[in-house]
């Protein structure tokens, strides 16, 4: 929850600010709730979500009789803690019972792939699982070499080809040796270049193949990465690879570097996948599950 709190420092200190402000009018009117959609559009919770949200406070106020605006705090807490309750079960993370997990890492370049993939093999190792890195960004310069350090600095081998490579031939590699060296999970990095989108959407599906070919069940996830930084673009992202490779899950980084963490709420109502991750800094330890109650409890508290 500390985590949360100080993560989300900068989205609390900004919506909450300008909420405190407005709820300390003397009546609830018209004009207050308009001002409060801005304030929400503004974080970036997005105008269906914005709409969905004052609408049921509209409709809450008026059945409880509410006249004090500084009700309203209380009341929208618990209605955004509702609207993203959604469903609890798929907020943890699908691991094979038994034998390997392959875990398929995607996102466009920057929004911190390679940090998450380090950041939650160190999780791993702490579980006592044994995880195995496979460098499947062939593409990006310096990405092999990342991956590299980060599989250093958390204790973890890393499979990789040279520059260029055929990323699928590298994850199949990553495969063969998660299975000889008996490791438990293989975390897969790609490539995130956007510069020709339709190639780099049919070489994650080559990918996908290749893991659901060797591997039954899987990949267990398929773990979209997304920078809350980027507001409503990380949406557009999420629609794009959705439709190539299907996305089990997201994992949104940068949260603390950002005072518009209403993107989660967007996200979870506008695309329906879960966030199963949110990444708070830069550190290795900076990486938590989702909970939507602690989310909710640190932009309030
Ligand atoms: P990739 O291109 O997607 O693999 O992105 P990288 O993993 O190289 O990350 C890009 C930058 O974002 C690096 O400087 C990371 O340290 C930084 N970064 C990643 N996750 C977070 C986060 O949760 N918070 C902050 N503040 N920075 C992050």
């Amino acid at each position: 929850t500390q985590a949360f709190v100080s993560g989300l420092s900068k989205t609390s200190n900004s919506l909450v600010g300008a909420m405190d402000d407005l709820f300390r009018r003397s009546k609830i009117d018209e004009e207050m709730y308009e001002e409060l959609e801005e304030i929400l559009i503004g974080a970036d919770v997005g105008v269906t979500t914005t709409m969905e949200l004052t609408d049921r406070l509209r409709r809450e106020v008026k059945e409880r009789k509410i006249k004090d605006p500084q009700e309203l705090k209380p009341l929208l807490s618990e209605i955004l803690s509702d609207l993203l309750r959604g469903d609890e079960g798929d907020l943890k993370m699908n691991l094979a019972r038994e034998g390997l997990s392959v875990l398929l890492f995607v996102g466009v370049n920057g929004v911190g792939k390679t940090t998450t993939i380090g950041k939650l093999a160190h999780k791993l190792k702490e579980e006592g699982k044994k995880p195995l890195l496979a460098a499947g960004d062939t593409f990006r310069a310096g990405a092999i070499e990342q991956l590299e350090i980060w599989g250093k600095r958390v204790g973890a081998d890393v499979i990789k080809h040279q520059a260029g490579a055929d990323p699928a031939a590298v994850i199949y590699d990553g495969i063969q040796a998660a299975r000889s060296r008996r490791a438990d999970v293989l975390l897969c990095d790609t490539a995130g270049r956007l510069q020709n989108k339709v190639n780099l959407m049919e070489e994650l599906k080559k990918v996908h193949r290749v893991i659901r070919r060797e591997v039954p069940d899987a990949p267990h996830e398929v773990l979209l990465v997304l920078d809350a930084t980027t507001g409503q673009n990380a949406i557009q992202q999420a629609k794009t690879f959705r439709e190539a490779v299907g996305v089990s899950g997201i994992i949104l980084t940068k949260l603390d570097g950002t005072a518009k963490g209403g993107i989660v709420v967007a996200i979870r109502r506008e695309l329906g996948i879960p966030i199963k991750w949110v990444g708070l800094g830069e550190k290795v330890e900076d990486l938590q599950p989702f909970d939507p109650d602690q989310f909710v409890h640190a932009l309030f508290a």
